[in-house]
């Protein structure tokens, strides 16, 4: 008769065969079965609030959500001129545009979301990286990002922010996510040369126009006719993301495609441009004139 404990050797040896090795979700540390995907348990995943339904086909704002929470002052699911109804657009980018092409992002900026943010964020939790950016890779799969980019860009911090902090997230979020995608990431493609609390001088347009200035490329040979994914942990007025996109559009990247974890909804979102200047670079004027997209200089 065979021995309780060789027993339970042997059932937990074939449930390692049937269920793969045993590891700690990442947000919470019970322990899971690992097949190589976010490593996130049930409990933790469900808990995440998925952008799902109908979503701005620029920004990936959930409109059906916002115009729920708003009364409907933040919708405008009316197609513009030639869209179709599967192209819906949320009011900020019908009235107006954007730099990059497309934005995506996984999940809404709230609850278990929020926290997942700022935990990666502020609490150095950086094992939270590569679920972050597992999902990412999904919702890149899903918006065919995955096969239409080259390289991975994270969103740039200040050397100074970042020699504080240690790290910067967004970059943690690229590397995973290249690492998931088999994309290159480029963590120094882009600069920030003016740290963001310096912008309350200014005016709210004065800081979307800051806030997209004080982004450079700083290595235009390397995503120069390139297809760019801009990664960030979240899309909140977008103007981060139209600065990094304008940087690399310049240094001469083809098109930039964003994909962040998170997408705030409660931030009413600014997304007009200014009008473009009479005395606007010329190249920036020609990539207007081909994309449709009102740049300023
Ligand atoms: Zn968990
Ligand atoms: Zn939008």
């Amino acid at each position: 008769m065979p021995m309780p404990w060789a027993i339970s050797a042997a059932t937990s040896k074939l449930l390692d065969v049937i269920l793969g090795p045993q590891t700690p979700c990442a947000v919470c540390s019970a322990p899971i079965a690992s097949f190589g995907g976010p490593e996130l348990c049930g409990q933790c995943l469900s808990a995440i609030p998925m952008a799902v339904g109908l979503r701005c086909s620029k920004c990936s704002a959930p409109i059906r959500l916002r115009q729920d929470r708003t009364g409907g002052a933040g919708v405008a699911a009316a197609p513009a001129s030639g869209r179709g109804a599967d192209t819906p657009l949320c009011r900020g980018c019908e009235t107006g545009r954007h730099y990059f092409a497309a934005a995506s992002s996984v999940a809404l900026y709230e609850g278990a979301v929020r926290t997942m943010v700022g935990d990666l964020k502020y609490r150095a939790r950086l094992e939270l990286a590569r679920p972050m950016a597992w999902l990412m890779a999904e919702e890149c799969a899903k918006r065919g990002l995955a096969m239409k980019c080259d390289v991975a860009v994270p969103v740039p911090m200040h050397p100074a922010k970042q020699a504080r902090r240690g790290y910067n997230q967004a970059a943690l979020l690229s590397d995973a996510l290249g690492r998931i995608l088999w994309m290159k990431s480029l963590p120094e493609a882009l600069s920030k040369s003016e740290e963001q609390e310096s912008q309350t001088m200014h005016d709210r347009a004065g800081r979307r126009t800051n806030a997209i200035r004080v982004y450079g490329c700083a290595s235009p040979a390397s995503v120069a006719r390139r297809c760019v994914l801009l990664v960030d942990d979240v899309l909140t007025s977008g103007a981060t993301a139209d600065g990094c996109a304008r940087a690399l559009l310049r240094a001469g990247a083809s098109e930039v495609y964003v994909v962040t974890f998170a997408i705030s909804v409660a931030d009413a979102r600014d997304w007009m441009e200014p009008k473009a200047r009479g005395a606007g670079d010329m190249r920036d004027a020609r990539r207007a004139r081909s994309s449709g997209v009102i740049l300023e200089k």
